[in-house]
């Protein structure tokens, strides 16, 4: 079984280690930097970016996740953890590490709609459709080139990869939904949809 490491200083890891057991993975809890080593994959889960980033940078975090991100193995972001791989986060601006290139703002959807869930139907996902929960979530405000589209809600990308980095701003540990977890990090593993390498 794949070893998936969840960050674990603050935030909603607990529901992503039960999300990757559904998906036939084993979490594994990461809070110092030599707990990276021997794992397949790893989340960055949702929660408060700001708080994360404070603990991220006490420590050489950014150069760690930055090799990791290079080794090719999954690195998953969702909602807060989007916020941190994002080439720019904007309202407020907020330093990130850059892995993944998008524009992502903070509290997009504002006051009025703090959490609400819609579905998506995603065609590498199969026919059925995936519930998402959104929770003060950001939105993609904009993707470059190299960022591959795999889910879109509302006229704005809800899920992106790009290589073997994804994001999502809903979170897909919150249903009894695995898809998006054996998406990432199961057989396919983070294997291009389109191609077969
Ligand atoms: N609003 C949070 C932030 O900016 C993200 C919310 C979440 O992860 N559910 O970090």
């Amino acid at each position: 079984r794949r070893r998936v490491g969840i960050l674990s200083f603050q935030g909603d890891f607990a529901a992503h280690a039960r999300a990757l057991r559904r998906a036939g993975a084993e979490p594994s809890f990461v809070r110092r930097i030599d707990d990276l080593a021997h794992l397949d994959g790893l989340i960055l889960p949702g929660g408060e970016s700001t708080t994360m980033l404070r603990f991220l940078q006490a420590e050489p975090w950014f150069d760690a996740l930055r090799e990791f991100a290079a080794s090719e193995r999954p690195l998953f972001g969702t909602c807060a953890g989007a916020i941190l791989l994002a080439q720019s986060v904007i309202h407020p601006a907020q330093t990130s590490l850059g892995l993944l290139d998008m524009t992502i703002r903070r509290n997009g959807y504002g006051r009025q709609l703090d959490s609400f869930t819609d579905t998506a139907c995603i065609t590498a996902l199969g026919e059925a459709p995936l519930e998402l929960v959104f929770i003060r979530a950001p939105i993609i405000e904009s993707v470059g080139t190299e960022v591959e589209v795999l889910a879109e809600c509302g006229g704005y990308p809800v899920w992106v990869r790009q290589g073997r980095v994804f994001a999502a701003t809903f979170h897909p540990e919150m249903t009894d939904d695995a898809r998006v977890h054996q998406f990432v990090f199961g057989s396919g593993f983070g294997r291009d949809v389109n191609r077969s390498a």
